[in-house]
């Protein structure tokens, strides 16, 4: 079973690589082309926009990537003693077929494997700890939750097969004009019932048991969500994937695939904060008013602006996010939606652990733990500890133990005071933080995702975090918004919101 999906996978993977510029082939430019296209946001999100878009229009047009900050966004590193360690998004699933892609087009490669050993912690003690043994862990994961376990991998599997649809339905050029049509299109009314949901809900639902969902599930959504299992099941369930094996970054820092498309796709850089855009009309050749939009900004040399055709916003509208005034537009559009992002810090320690912290009898140097998830009780503070690994691995490197001094990063929803530093440390050389408003704060029942439409040919591509945030996701919505605006603006409606996609492509590959 497991060989039949891994093989449509990889025929996905290499159907994906084969029709990257499907867009671009098939149009029927019978609309003149658009001559500028601004985008909001240098993460991989606005920059996989500018790369997908290119593919879609081709070189003619001109296309402007608006950075406030670096270059990245919330994928970003930080340099300790002579190296950079990843401080925010850090790990990619192996089923992430848009950043394979990325990697494979850019010339980039994974960054070397190092194994890695979890432990999960109560607050005082470790309650368990991964052996070197497949068969140790096996049986006692089987011991104390019976086949929960098991059934959780073919739970999130079944899920995965679903959502690997999207990438045969990107590939044949479909697009979807809301984050629910997109979701529904790839797991029907399920996945629109998930995004509803509590992932407690959805798994008791489904028989797990509240045992299990307390001691494994919840510490999962912690360290990739820093949220109890009352998130939402679609994101719930990603986070869950993102416990599976195979994880990998990109060597030398995930954010170099940033860098990396801005230049593939010839995209030129602003430096400048986006404050205001609006809609300006125009006469056109044809004697009718055309509508356009003026971006506003401020860069080094002070405020300007200038108008384009279409515009992407690739950056939350959300509170403490960006603050993007949108003015002449009806129905208005909001500056900040609805919802909150989640605040995770980061911090960044060079020191050495104090094991007994963590209420282990075991002698430092032979504590290899590399990753400690906790319980969602009173007693964590702290949502993980990691031992990290720099984004490019030296020769000749392997894990060491916790009686050498080494970078650890700690999550926690708040800044961590010199009390928890010392309790959880012997002894430091340094300690950075950094506050990530992260990703959403979930909470179902949606009350409604944000539109991918803002207006005519004005779109909100982090309207998808509301299903759920990571890399790939936005990645996928970069694809999807690219196709959008392209049939869009080439009025081919056929290509748009088509139902039942999966049966009448079925046989297609
Ligand atoms: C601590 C942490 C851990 C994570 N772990 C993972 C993980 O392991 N795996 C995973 O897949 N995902 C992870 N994520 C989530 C992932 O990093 C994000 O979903 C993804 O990077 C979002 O990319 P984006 O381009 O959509 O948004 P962003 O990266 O936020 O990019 C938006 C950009 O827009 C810029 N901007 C904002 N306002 C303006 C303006 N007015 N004008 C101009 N520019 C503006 C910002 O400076 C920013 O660079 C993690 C995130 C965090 C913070």
């Amino acid at each position: 079973m497991a060989l039949r999906h891994l093989s449509v996978k990889a025929l996905l993977f290499f159907g994906l690589c084969q029709v990257g510029r499907r867009g671009f082939a098939s149009a029927p430019e019978v609309r003149e082309a658009p001559k500028k296209i601004a985008i909001i946001g240098g993460g991989i999100g606005g920059t996989a926009a500018a790369f997908f878009l290119r593919q879609e229009f081709g070189p003619a047009v001109k296309i402007e990537v608006f950075e406030a900050g670096t270059v990245g966004g919330r994928l970003a590193t930080e340099n300790i003693g002579g190296y950079e360690y990843e401080t925010g998004g850090s790990i990619i699933h192996p089923l992430n077929l848009h950043m394979k892609h990325f990697l494979d087009r850019l010339g980039l490669s994974p960054r070397a494997d190092v194994s890695s050993k979890l432990a999960i912690f109560d607050g005082k003690e470790l309650t368990f700890e991964e052996s070197d043994w497949f068969i140790v862990n096996f049986i006692r994961m089987l011991w104390r939750y019976g086949f929960n376990f098991i059934r959780m991998h073919m739970w999130v599997e079944g899920i995965l097969d679903k959502f690997m649809r999207i990438y045969q339905y990107q590939q044949f050029g479909y697009s979807f004009s809301s984050v629910e049509k997109l979701l529904h299109a790839m797991g029907g009314d399920g996945f629109l019932t998930l995004v509803n949901q509590t992932l407690e809900e959805a798994m008791l639902a489904e028989g797990f048991s509240q045992v299990f969902l307390n001691d494994v599930v919840t510490p999962v959504t912690r360290v990739n969500y820093g949220q109890s299992v009352r998130i939402n099941g679609f994101v719930g369930a990603i986070a869950l994937a993102g416990a599976d094996s195979g994880l990998w970054a990109v060597d030398g820092g995930n954010k170099m695939v940033c860098s990396g498309l801005l230049y593939h796709s010839k995209a030129e850089l602003v430096p400048a904060r986006v404050t205001a855009i609006s809609m300006k009309m125009r006469p056109s050749k044809t004697g009718s008013a055309a509508n356009f939009y003026e971006v506003n900004y401020v860069g080094e040399s002070g405020a300007a602006h200038s108008t384009y055709d279409i515009v992407v916003v690739a950056t939350p509208l959300h509170q403490g996010m960006s603050d993007i005034n949108f003015s002449g537009f009806s129905p208005p559009i909001p500056t900040h939606f609805p919802g909150r992002y989640h605040q995770t810090v980061a911090t960044l320690v060079h020191g050495l652990l104090n094991v007994s912290y963590l209420g282990t009898t075991e002698k430092p140097e032979r504590f290899f733990v590399s990753d400690v998830l906790t319980l969602d009780n009173k007693a964590s503070e702290i949502h993980s500890l990691s031992s990290l690994n720099p984004v490019k691995i030296p020769k000749g490197y392997s894990p060491s133990p916790a009686s050498q001094h080494k970078v650890w990063k700690i999550f926690s929803s708040q800044p961590l005071s010199q009390k928890n530093l010392q309790q959880i440390f012997l002894s430091w050389d340094s300690v950075s933080e950094k506050r990530w408003l992260a990703y959403p704060s979930y909470s179902p029942p949606h009350r409604r995702t944000p539109p991918f439409i803002l207006h005519d040919r004005l779109y909100y591509l982090n309207a998808v975090e509301w299903a759920a945030s990571a890399m790939e996701m936005s990645a996928i919505s970069a694809r999807n918004l690219a196709l959008l605006a392209h049939h869009r603006w080439y009025e081919q409606t056929a290509k748009i919101n088509q139902e039942d996609l999966h049966t009448r492509l079925k046989g297609e590959l």
